[in-house]
């Protein structure tokens, strides 16, 4: 008999675990901190802990489970490959090892992004929603793709990594990937104050306002970066005239590339600049569109949406997500 459905989201600073019901309903959460030391045995060990204390009592009457996880990963086989932020250097992760030991049923593994774009599709499909692309800008770029009702993976579970499209052929910006002239590299919250010390540097921008004392000081962020663009500083107007075309080509890019009829946007830089977003950036897009422009919206699940989309994948029994 099928039975309940215990998702969770393994992040690099926090984990969430979640028991859902058939009908796609979260009963309980629970979330926790995700470990930075010997991170290939101590992250298995305390998903599998979360999972036991989300269930609780519940725990045999589970029957399938669906984890969505940082990448780059190859599903299948079950394992965080070389997360720069989590794995230790060139050892992967065995996410499900200590899981698949005490619980045995049905595994469905996924990239966070591809788990949430098949949440926030799910929550829309009712509408008649068969495509929708899920962007999230945070500290990194990560996006995912359903196309005619379909979640793209990829051949290991790595499909529509969105955030490492090339804008920038010169490659100006290195990416955290080792990869060149990323969107990442130019857009996501950890690189906002990288671009802005390097156009300083380089003189592309003016120098000796707020926005070089800050960042000769260290304390240069994405969040001050835009502080000081509302506040009107004069090279970070410089700077973010430039930002906002970064942002809109990749947008541009991604729509270009899968004709979608929803762009689901979300992530902590964006939830923090909403208004930024809407006004300044989201009408920049138009110019490098050469297809429909998309429904914009917010993610129905805000944060949750991986967690969410990962019980749901297991919920449907997605194929390409399910480990052998
Ligand atoms: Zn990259």
């Amino acid at each position: 008999m099928k039975g309940l459905i215990l998702a969770a989201d393994v992040g690099a600073t926090n984990m969430r675990a979640g028991l859902f019901n058939r009908e796609g309903r979260l009963l309980r959460f629970k979330s926790g901190r995700t470990p930075q030391a010997d991170t290939s045995k101590s992250v298995p060990r305390a998903l599998l802990e979360l999972a036991k204390e989300v269930a609780g009592q519940d725990w045999s009457k589970i029957s399938s489970c669906g984890v969505a996880s940082i990448g780059p990963l190859d599903s299948q086989r079950g394992v965080i490959l070389k997360a720069p932020n989590i794995a230790e250097k060139g050892r992967e992760i065995p996410l499900l090892s200590y899981l698949k030991e005490e619980l045995r049923v049905d595994y469905y593994f996924l990239n966070d992004c591809n788990a949430a774009a098949y949440g926030e599709w799910w929550s829309r499909k009712a509408e008649g929603v068969r495509n929708l692309i899920y962007i999230t800008i945070s500290s990194g770029i990560g996006g995912g793709v359903v196309d005619n009702s379909h979640l793209i993976l990829g051949k290991k579970g790595n499909g529509a990594e969105i955030g490492h499209i090339v804008i920038d052929s010169t490659g100006y910006m290195d990416c955290g990937c080792g990869g060149l002239g990323h969107w990442e590299a130019y857009c996501s919250g950890a690189n906002i104050p990288r671009l802005a010390g390097r156009l300083l540097r380089d003189g592309r921008i003016r120098r000796g306002t707020s926005l070089e004392e800050r960042y000769a000081e260290g304390r240069l962020d994405a969040k001050s970066c835009f502080e000081l663009y509302y506040a009107g500083d004069p090279a970070a107007i410089e700077f973010f005239e430039l930002l906002k075309d970064y942002y809109a080509a990749g947008f541009a890019g991604v729509v270009n590339a899968f004709d979608t009829e929803v762009l689901v946007v979300g992530g902590a830089t964006f939830f923090g600049n909403e208004a930024f977003f809407n006004n300044e950036v989201f009408p920049r897009i138009d110019k490098y569109l050469l297809l429909d422009k998309p429904r914009i919206a917010k993610p129905a699940h805000e944060e949750l949406a991986p967690l969410y989309g990962a019980a749901l994948c297991a919920l449907d029994e997605i194929e390409g997500a399910r480990v052998q």
